[in-house]
């Protein structure tokens, strides 16, 4: 198969190489749109991920990637390539599912070996590459094994020792750690981002977790709906969600909605319908030109305070609704004066006795909040 770049569906941004690329694509099941008019270009050797609520499309993009779907409208480009005629087995990418989909009658060895026996590889080439694949994952001692003979994570590294022998340019990999307990799952995560270091090829990987996504990804797609809210880098999305289902979705925020009293280049007023007033100075969207507006704010930037604060930010009184003790931190929600609630978390320090009906005060400056078109 060339791998060469036909000059007519090229990227225009040669300076990026991209090893996949979805133009305009949509999906439709029955009339019923699963993706719609997406676009995507997924860098040479990034840790991609697809992120996502239930239901939004992420394991159809995946699927269309891989060819085991086709789209409705729009194009899915390999390397360049325009894969509308190409089948998935011919397609340089190799998937990896949440449920393993491991042969059981078959040993941990001719599992992994399935694929180059399909492709009628010789013995001896082909050996060498399963043993290598083995070793990558650490499984060399379990290759005589069946798969009802091992655990959760021994199979889900024998999935990737399966999909990695082929030698893919990319590596699909659907909820690859969905079906782990939290421990084996954070173990799997640095073994998937030293296997990605290591070899250098690309990975789509398609998670509802978003701290997993976070963690392991160079870049983040966020969906809804069939669409996609937010491209960007891990800090990115999290210190500049574009939208307020992406503040929401990324890591735990409050979102206070309300009209736009003043706003200019640098500062926007806005006042709820509790009336209480917040003042911000960062911004997703133009703030002149914002009617009406949701301003996020993360738990961790809001101080939690017994004694009224000296900062010239927001600053309301309220009281301590409900508290719950996390360790090193203290989750609290507090009930304002006004009725809103808000979610802070606090360093745990042993001076506060923060307990249920305690008055406090909660604040924050202007540059720690973030405004974002309602
Ligand atoms: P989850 O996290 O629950 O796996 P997802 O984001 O991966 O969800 P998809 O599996 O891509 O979501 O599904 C997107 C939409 O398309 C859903 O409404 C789903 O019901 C629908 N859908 C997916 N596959 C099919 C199919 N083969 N036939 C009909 N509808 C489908």
């Amino acid at each position: 198969m060339s791998q060469t770049v036909s000059p007519s569906i090229a990227s225009p941004q040669t300076q990026q190489v991209l090893d996949v690329e979805l133009r305009q694509v949509s999906k439709y099941f029955g009339g019923e749109a699963a993706i719609q008019d997406i676009d995507l270009k997924i860098r040479e050797g990034e840790f991609f991920s697809i992120l996502g609520p239930s239901g939004c499309g992420k394991t159809t993009t995946l699927r269309l990637i891989a060819g085991f779907e086709q789209p409705s409208a729009g194009m899915v480009l390999i390397q360049g390539r325009d894969m509308s005629r190409t089948p998935a087995h011919r397609r340089s990418v190799n998937t990896v599912f949440q449920s393993y989909a491991l042969f059981n009658h078959m040993t941990v060895k001719d599992n992994i070996a399935f694929g180059l026996r399909v492709k009628r590889m010789g013995r001896s080439q082909r050996e060498q590459r399963v043993a290598d694949a083995l070793q990558l994952v650490k499984m060399g001692s379990f290759a005589h094994r069946y798969p009802q003979q091992l655990s959760g994570g021994q199979k889900q590294r024998v999935a990737l020792a399966r999909a990695l022998v082929n030698r893919p340019a990319v590596m699909l990999l659907d909820e690859p750690l969905g079906a782990l307990d939290l421990k084996l799952r954070k173990q799997m995560q640095v073994e998937l981002t030293n296997l990605h270091q290591q070899l250098g090829i690309t990975f789509v990987m398609v998670t509802h977790d978003q701290e997993e996504a976070l963690s392991l990804s160079n870049r983040i797609a966020v969906m809804k709906d069939g669409d996609i809210e937010q491209i960007g880098t891990p800090s990115e999305i999290y210190d500049y969600p574009q939208t307020p289902f992406v503040a929401d979705f990324i890591g735990e925020t409050n979102l206070l909605q309300g009209e736009v009293e003043f706003a200019d280049s640098q500062m926007l007023r806005l006042l709820t319908p509790e009336g209480t007033t917040v003042l911000v100075n960062r911004s997703e969207a133009n703030l002149p030109d914002l009617k009406t507006a949701v301003v996020s704010v993360r738990p961790e930037n809001i101080r939690l305070s017994q004694e009224a604060p000296l900062n010239e930010g927001n600053c309301y009184s309220g009281y301590v609704k409900h508290i719950m003790y996390l360790g090193t931190h203290l989750h609290c929600v507090v009930q304002l004066q006004t009725g809103e609630r808000l979610t802070v978390m606090q360093p745990n320090r042993s001076e506060q006795s923060l307990t249920p009906e305690t008055p406090v005060y909660v604040s924050w400056l202007p540059s720690d909040c973030l405004a974002l078109a309602a």
